[in-house]
């Protein structure tokens, strides 16, 4: 998005150049390692594993160790709790269960098992970025429990590269803490991802993004497209816990397109042009593909943001299929199809994502803003905790043009608690705040209002 973002400042005033924020202007080492150490190698092998349990649907059989979903869910664990062992014990593994009965997908008693591994931040432990995938596969009939269903991309990948995320990013410390969530049950009706957003709101974990990777491995499209350079970032455009009040506000001030998920969905975006090479991602203005679902969407619905990253290119021969050939056409979701550098590359967007994110001092709560018919557009907004976010710096306006997709202009103003950007009109602008740290690392920018708040 750099490229186009910038063609559109050229065409502005000279004296608005001075408040530009250059893609590498907070570039970071710790961060470009941490790109750097994931390994496709790594998560061919524990793609390879995952597709050796036969099928992992989530009705399987649970007793066996080698075949089902049982085995695999204990193999995820054992992987987390050898990962921990490396860091000194710095991740807390345990399954996440709940018994589910009664659903047109799962009609018998069946426990619905999460394997959860935290790692807690040093300053603001109650503070949680989210990456997860999903434990399940499954076949063409959502019912068939026994058959082969391999799910090497959808959605072995989704695990192996929140596995290798969780290897990578054990070797560093932050302020908040990340969670590594392997979700089942997703195929018969997102109940992982229930499961889990519904222990955060019990507990109250203030979850600030939930990046959900399902199938990021697969680079030749059913529309004959092959291209390894491009990922999706789907994210819902306005809250689903907006209430008719908070839609009547937004009617008239805007942020339609800038709930807490849309602007995830753009400081990933920017990561990506920031610290993986050859990657661009498209933000996709809606909650998920058509008719489709995924983990992200339960977090949604209580209101924590997140997001879906995938693929760009999906090939629908290979998913929810049968292994069959039939008219020379290859069906099934087998590892051939599975692309282990691109699987990385987006292994790494999301290492990067939690690491930044974590590395930032929390988004900054209650932004405020006003400045009708005046020249100037006054923000404010609550500072965070000082003990909780001691790397605080300061805090950064972002704005820009009201059909521009990604944030154009930007100006740090220090440790304030409000700021007026002198003859910028309110009108002609979307504006929001972003927390930034000692070391250049920034939260996601907060749009002004009940429309845009990363406060649950
Ligand atoms: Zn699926």
């Amino acid at each position: 998005m750099n490229i186009k973002a910038f063609n559109i400042v050229n065409l502005l005033p000279l004296i608005m150049l001075s408040s530009l924020s250059f893609a590498d202007d907070t570039s970071n080492s710790k961060l470009h390692n941490i790109a750097r150490n994931v390994s496709p190698d790594r998560i061919e092998k524990d793609i390879q594993k995952l597709v050796s349990f036969g099928t992992r649907h989530t009705l399987s059989q649970t007793t066996s160790n080698t075949k089902g979903i049982g085995a695999a869910r204990r193999w995820i664990k054992a992987e987390f709790d050898k990962i921990s062992a490396q860091c000194g014990g710095c991740l807390t593994v345990y399954y996440q269960s709940e018994t589910i009965s009664d659903d047109k997908r799962i009609p018998t008693p069946t426990e619905v098992v999460n394997v959860i591994a935290i790692q807690k931040g040093q300053s603001d432990p109650n503070r949680y970025v989210v990456m997860s995938g999903d434990i399940d596969s499954r076949v063409s009939d959502v019912m068939n429990f026994t058959s082969d269903a391999p799910g090497a991309n959808d959605n072995a990948s989704g695990i192996a590269g929140t596995l290798e995320a969780a290897r990578v990013l054990s070797q560093h410390k932050f302020h908040g803490s990340i969670i590594y969530a392997a979700l089942s049950g997703e195929e018969q009706g997102l109940f992982g991802g229930k499961i889990m957003a519904k222990q955060a709101k019990k507990e109250g974990w203030k979850i600030k993004a939930v990046l959900n990777n399902d199938m990021i491995g697969n680079i030749e499209g059913v529309n004959g497209i092959i291209n390894n350079t491009t990922a999706r970032i789907f994210s819902e455009g306005t809250r689903s816990t907006e209430t008719d009040k908070e839609a009547r506000s937004r009617r008239f001030t805007g942020g339609e397109v800038d709930s807490a998920s849309r602007n995830l969905a753009r400081y990933i975006d920017k990561i990506a042009d920031q610290y993986i090479p050859n990657l661009d991602t498209m933000m996709i203005y809606r909650l998920d593909r058509f008719g489709r679902g995924g983990h992200h969407r339960p977090f949604n619905q209580v209101g924590f943001p997140a997001v879906r990253i995938m693929e760009t290119n999906e090939n629908y021969n290979r998913q929810h299929q049968d292994l069959r050939t039939e008219n020379g056409i290859q069906y099934g979701d087998t590892i051939d199809g599975v692309d282990f550098d691109y699987a990385a590359k987006l292994t790494a967007l999301n290492a990067v994502s939690l690491a930044s994110m974590a590395l930032a001092p929390t988004p900054p709560a209650d932004v405020k803003i006003e400045g009708a018919v005046k020249p100037h557009t006054t923000l404010s907004w609550r500072s965070p905790s000082k003990s909780e976010n001691p790397q605080l710096a300061g805090f950064k306006i972002y704005w820009r043009l009201t059909d521009a997709a990604q944030w154009q202009f930007s100006r740090f103003v220090g440790k304030v608690d409000q700021f007026t950007l002198e003859n910028v009109v309110i009108d002609n602008y979307f504006f929001g705040v972003a927390s930034v740290a000692i070391d250049g690392t920034e939260s996601p920018v907060v749009f002004p209002g009940a429309a845009g708040s990363f406060d649950q």
